[in-house]
């Protein structure tokens, strides 16, 4: 492997995440948990932009509060850079340019959809050509969302939510999602509240089930393109945990689901909500209502493609 760059810049685009359902199980001896999850990549991005450099350095700006992202080796996405280089045994360097998008600690996997972007952006430049499947590998290695970000569409996760596989997806769905600026919740956070819950037998919180698996009716709801039977199974296990660590979300459930929502659902650990809705029209009236009630509301759609160069 030559240290010479390949290319001069390199762009790519990856997207953020909604997960239509989330079953999690018991919690591990080591303190994680297995989960079933239907990831659905949506339009809303990170931009990732790559150049050669001796050293690995990056900066952060967005259109988000991004504030609470770190710009040095705590990052996923130069953390991501440095496992492929060492993998590729390539000598160089890069300068990461990150805007982002995605809301930080937002439960939409933004700094998963970094890290992906990073691989195939460094992939690109350093000429490593590792290929999807090796891509893929060292994703798992990065965290449980990193490989859905790569791979994009809807998809079936098990094991962390790690281990894949595409779904068969009908048509376009329209979300609205709410988002709570510069108010994210810590996933391990989230997690370990549910396990308080469980543990206390909380009324309205199921025991975990030993294996999680996606419901059968989502899977024919998704591969159907029925807006309206997906929103009836939609599910996340972490939700009853993500209102209680903050009670106001259930406002925003409550005026969604009463303004022509099909069902609301928080996203991954929250505290974004989701709304499932109609279709485009659908979703513009929602949105403009939500605005009006004061919440920062975006209108995306899914399923659209993994990390890709532009
Ligand atoms: P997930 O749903 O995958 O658990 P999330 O969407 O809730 O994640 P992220 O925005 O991906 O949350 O990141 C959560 C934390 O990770 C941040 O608070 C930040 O400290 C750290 N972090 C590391 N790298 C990044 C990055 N590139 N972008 C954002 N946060 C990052």
């Amino acid at each position: 492997m030559s240290d010479a760059a390949v290319v001069d810049r390199v762009h790519v685009r990856a997207p953020g995440k909604i997960n239509v359902f989330f079953e999690v199980g018991d919690v591990q001896d080591d303190g994680y948990h297995d989960v079933a999850s239907a990831y659905q990549a949506v339009s809303l991005y990170e931009d990732v932009w790559a150049e050669p450099s001796d050293d690995f350095t990056m900066r952060v700006s967005g259109t988000v509060d991004v504030s609470g992202v770190p710009a040095d080796d705590r990052n996923l996405a130069l953390r991501a850079a440095r496992l492929l280089a060492q993998r590729a045994g390539y000598e160089g360097g890069v300068h990461l340019e990150i805007i982002k998008h995605v809301p930080v600690a937002g439960g939409m996997g933004g700094g998963s959809a970094d890290a992906a972007a990073a691989l195939v952006a460094c992939d690109l430049l350093w000429g490593t050509d590792l290929g999807m499947h090796e891509l893929q590998r060292l994703a798992s290695r990065l965290g449980a969302d990193v490989p859905f970000s790569l791979l994009g569409g809807t998809a079936i996760g098990t094991g962390r939510g790690d281990q894949l596989s595409p779904a068969l997806a009908k048509g376009r769905v329209d979300w609205v999602l709410v988002t709570s600026e510069g108010e994210g919740l810590s996933t391990p956070e989230v997690y370990r509240h549910l396990d308080r819950l469980r543990a206390d037998r909380a009324p309205d919180i199921a025991p975990p089930r030993r294996t999680p698996a996606v419901e059968p009716g989502v899977l024919q709801a998704l591969r159907t393109g029925d807006a309206a039977a997906l929103a009836e199974r939609m599910r996340n296990d972490l939700q009853p945990a993500a209102l209680s660590l903050r009670p106001q979300l259930r406002n925003v459930l409550e005026l969604g689901e009463n303004s022509g929502a099909l069902a609301g659902i928080v996203s991954g650990s929250g505290p974004t909500i989701a709304f499932l809705t109609a279709g485009p029209e659908a979703a513009l009236e929602l949105q403009v209502t939500l605005a009006a009630a004061g919440y920062a509301a975006l209108h995306v759609h899914g399923p659209v493609a993994g990390a890709r160069a532009l």
